[in-house]
């Protein structure tokens, strides 16, 4: 059999089982469609307040209209990740990620630093009861006390493991996020990012890749992501002056070519500034990013 028929047929045939399920939302985000491991797929998702809506049901309408299997929300409590999991249910659209942002992981106070960990394990519950794939992470912007590198990055690998722990028992991770030096010097490429999660070593701890700070800091956004290969399990998209891709000329192929060639199956979302009306902007900007990964040939 053609491999390349072959995994076409196996695709559709999940894609009707999908279809068919009664299961509520998945706990995880691969698991949501489960296709062949390794064979990659683009599923757009967008930030929630990108989203036209005066409530969680109309934004859901909406992603659906453009064609978006998701929806990121910003950091929650354990009681509205719990009502949207319900406004949810059956809709089929999935809770991509929260972007909690700051914890502060890398303070040069010990004290801090354990608060960090408790109201991030919080956020992990609160992920783990939306039906979340990730917590978003930032261990320090730049306005943040914090550690010089190699200490912070001491103190980071050595706290994570139980983190990821927790993690793991919310059906949730994790997800790092390097930015742009500009936002936060502590971690602004995908390969450094990459290799703490390598040393943690828990299915809980992984990382995330943004087009916006990588058009910034990556030198070849292919191989950002195949230095994250096992790792990422998120992505933000924007273009370079972070506002919709398609919006100018950042180009998504090297990107999308480096994620297929990782068999990346989580979400894209975006996390960007909409110029013009999102109900005509957001389906064009998305028909753009399609055609983008269509070009990327792995
Ligand atoms: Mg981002």
């Amino acid at each position: 059999v053609d491999r390349r028929a072959f995994l076409k047929t196996t695709l559709l045939g999940t894609g009707v089982a999908a279809g068919l399920s009664v299961r509520p939302l998945p706990i995880l985000a691969e698991e949501a469609s489960a296709p062949a491991k390794g064979t990659a797929m683009l599923k757009l998702c967008s930030q929630d307040s990108n989203i036209p809506g005066k409530s969680v049901k109309e934004k859901t309408d909406n992603i659906l209209k453009f064609g978006g299997a998701a929806l990121e929300f910003g950091g929650l409590d354990v009681g509205r990740a719990r009502q949207i999991r319900k406004d949810l249910q059956g809709t089929g659209v999935a809770v991509a990620a929260l972007c909690a942002g700051y914890f502060p992981l890398i303070d040069p106070d010990p004290q801090k630093r354990q608060e960090g960990v408790a109201n991030l394990k919080k956020m992990l519950e609160a992920a783990g009861e939306a039906g979340a794939g990730g917590v978003i992470v930032v261990p320090a912007f730049n306005q943040h006390p914090q550690l010089e590198f190699d200490e912070g990055r001491k103190v980071l690998v050595d706290l994570l493991p139980a983190v990821g722990e927790y993690a793991v028992k919310c059906n949730t991770r994790v997800l790092l996020e390097p930015l742009n030096r500009g936002e936060a010097k502590f971690l602004n490429q995908l390969a450094p990012a990459a290799a703490i999660c390598r040393d943690v070593g828990s299915p809980g701890i992984a990382m995330m890749g943004d087009f916006y700070h990588m058009a910034k800091e990556e030198k070849d956004d292919e191989a950002a992501f195949l230095a994250g290969e096992g790792w990422v399990h998120h992505v933000h998209l924007a273009s370079r002056a972070r506002n919709l891709p398609g919006q100018d000329n950042r180009s998504f192929v090297s990107g999308f070519r480096g994620l297929k060639r990782i068999g990346f199956q989580d979400y894209c979302s975006l996390e960007c500034t909409v110029k013009g009306d999102a109900m005509v902007e957001i389906p064009k900007s998305f028909e753009f990013l399609k055609q983008q990964w269509a070009e990327a040939k792995a």
